[in-house]
């Protein structure tokens, strides 16, 4: 569902190559946790593909490390090299038969435990039969660790930070400049639109067509009717020979062409971490070509989301399903809507940090643009963190009542009229727990040794799970998490009913979360919520998911608010033969 961008869409990739450096945001994450947290986590994700690698392909600990770099595109290659010469002889000096990835990490201090606190593991420890292709050793550390290797074994046992480590630490940095970034890195005339893709480029928000002039970009009303130029960068220009009149007025100008924004998290932004990035019997090269575009966007998908989506899955090897979404909806209903989309979505967001940040990296300018169709999806980071005593970290419902109402403050100040804003209810995560329990964790996929509930165990008592009042084995626990979110979705709800009448530039609605309709649409359609579910964070939604969940919100969007959507625009067939694609994306 979603996700706590310190606590998972770090961890969990970031486990294997990109972890937490040195400063602000990624320094935040590397203090998370207990028992190693997110440095024990990574460790163990490192040693585990390795070792599993050297079983299938039948080959050295060493030659799997270097397998495993090899995969990586160019720009990260060779920082993986310079960390496999390190780590690599700490495997070959250490790990042996008796070994499993969790007491390796134990004993080159990534992982520890606290006083007071439980060991952590995520593996079963290894039957001595088990066959493994490692050297055995009685000794430790002692062959052939060079003197400053050596030292920087002693440095992590006295300060665990997995991005000491040598070649890890650019790569931390890397991704110090990515994550927690809210508009485009890219973006010459500063309207926060972007002819770039990546770094909250046009993957987030329309591609801009001019960007050296402010006033072009995606959602503008037409410039003297875009007679010369395009301004909006919906493809549409020029003059009609015929008839001598602009074709923005001809098919457009009556049309109530709108835009679409999500204020949202994770889910909204579409978090996926390929499944073969982890499991070792389907990784290649081909599954991580991307990389650089992954990290990039924040390991999130929103071309492919259900509010924001555009794109025809070009990506085979690492994302799976198909693609429906509002934007696509909306388009298909009017071309004159081409590009006006924006996905200001942010890992890990919830309702203060939308009110205080996120939302004002929307762009719309109240006068000069079209409306939109706006969803506030903040569907439930408020009820997940990853303390021990979880609900004391909880958003109240005072909270989530004063934190709306701040973002409904500032849409009556932003938005066109014409708008339609609708509050997004919670979900109920405790389908996650129920449909994956005993399913195996791609992570285990070559013995079958690791099942969601280990995998939920493991980060929880590392502390740095994404939400532990639901990815949780009490019962009770997740049923109390449930209680509260459904608590929060009663406030939005009346703060729906309360504050409509107050904002005369946009109807507001609050809307039940797509999520418990579109399960009722997978059991129709002999669908498992499994199979509907992110097999690697089993924590979200994936792209079947997101699919579905798109068209059950423009059902519920042509059914109950057609103003919402507007009208099919009857010109819809002289725009596709006049301009064809329309420029794409
Ligand atoms: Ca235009």
């Amino acid at each position: 569902m979603l996700l706590r961008v310190g606590q998972l869409s770090i961890p969990l990739l970031l486990c294997f190559l990109v972890p937490p450096s040195t400063s602000t945001v990624v320094d935040n994450y590397m203090n998370l946790g207990k028992n190693g947290g997110i440095s024990c986590i990574s460790c163990t994700v490192i040693v585990s593909l390795t070792e599993q690698l050297s079983v299938i392909h039948n080959e050295t600990i060493l030659h799997s490390l270097e397998r495993l770099c090899n995969y990586f595109p160019d720009k990260y290659r060779q920082q993986c090299h310079i960390f496999a010469d390190f780590f690599g002889n700490l495997l070959i000096d250490g790990f042996t038969a008796e070994d499993s990835p969790d007491t390796f990490c134990h004993k080159i201090g990534l992982c520890y435990t606290e006083q007071g606190k439980q060991e952590c593991h995520i593996f079963p420890k290894p039957k001595p039969r088990t066959p493994r292709n490692v050297h055995v050793h009685s000794g430790f550390f002692k062959e052939v660790l060079t003197h400053e290797m050596k030292q920087t074994v002693n440095k992590i046992k006295q300060d665990p930070k997995i991005c000491d480590l040598p070649g890890i630490k650019t790569i931390c940095d890397w991704i110090d400049m990515i994550f927690d970034k809210h508009d485009p890195a890219i973006d010459l005339d500063d309207d926060r639109f972007s002819t770039y893709s990546t770094l909250r480029g046009s993957s987030w928000r329309g591609k801009d067509c001019d960007d050296s002039r402010k006033d072009f970009h995606p959602g503008s009303r037409p410039l003297d009717s875009d007679k010369n130029r395009d301004s909006n960068c919906n493809g549409i220009m020029g003059l009609d020979p015929a008839s001598g009149q602009s074709y923005e007025d001809m098919y457009c100008k009556d049309s109530q062409a709108r835009g679409v924004v999500v204020l949202g998290d994770s889910l909204s932004a579409h978090f996926h971490i390929p499944r073969e990035w982890l499991n070792t019997t389907e990784m290649s090269a081909a599954a991580f070509e991307p990389l650089p575009f992954i990290l990039e966007n924040e390991f999130d998908w929103p071309e492919f989301s259900s509010v924001t989506g555009y794109l025809n899955n070009t990506y085979n090897n690492v994302i799976h399903g198909p693609m429906n979404s509002i934007y696509s909806y909306l388009w298909q209903r009017n071309r004159c809507n081409h590009r006006d989309y924006q996905n200001l979505s942010v890992n890990g967001a919830r309702t203060g940090a939308m009110a205080d940040t996120i939302q004002h990296s929307l762009f719309r300018n109240r006068t000069a643009d079209n409306p939109v169709t706006l969803f506030y999806a903040l569907i439930g980071n408020d009820v997940c963190n990853s303390h021990v005593d979880t609900f004391a970290h909880m958003t109240t419902t005072e909270e989530i009542r004063n934190n709306s109402m701040r973002t409904l403050e500032f849409l009556g100040k932003t938005l066109p009229a014409g708008s339609h804003v609708f509050l997004v209810g919670l979900v109920d995560g405790r389908v996650l727990y129920d449909s994956l329990k005993d399913r195996i964790h791609p992570i285990g996929s070559l013995r079958n040794d690791v099942t969601y509930t280990d995998f939920y165990n493991y980060f929880n008592c590392l502390e740095i799970s994404p939400c532990l009042g639901w990815l949780n084995t009490n019962e009770t626990i997740r049923n109390m998490t449930t209680k509260r979110a459904m608590e929060l979705s009663s406030v939005l709800k009346d703060v729906a009913k309360t504050e409509a009448s107050k904002y005369s530039n946009f109807k507001l609605d609050y809307m039940e979360n797509p999520i418990f309709q579109a399960i009722e649409e997978f059991k129709k359609l002999g669908i498992q919520t499994w199979e509907a579910l992110e097999p690697v964070d089993g924590f979200h939604s994936n792209q079947l998911g997101q699919a579905l969940s798109a068209q059950v919100m423009w059902q519920n969007l042509e059914t109950k608010y057609p103003d919402a959507i507007g009208p099919m625009n009857p010109f819809n067939d002289k725009i596709k033969a006049v301009f064809g694609n329309q420029g794409g994306y």
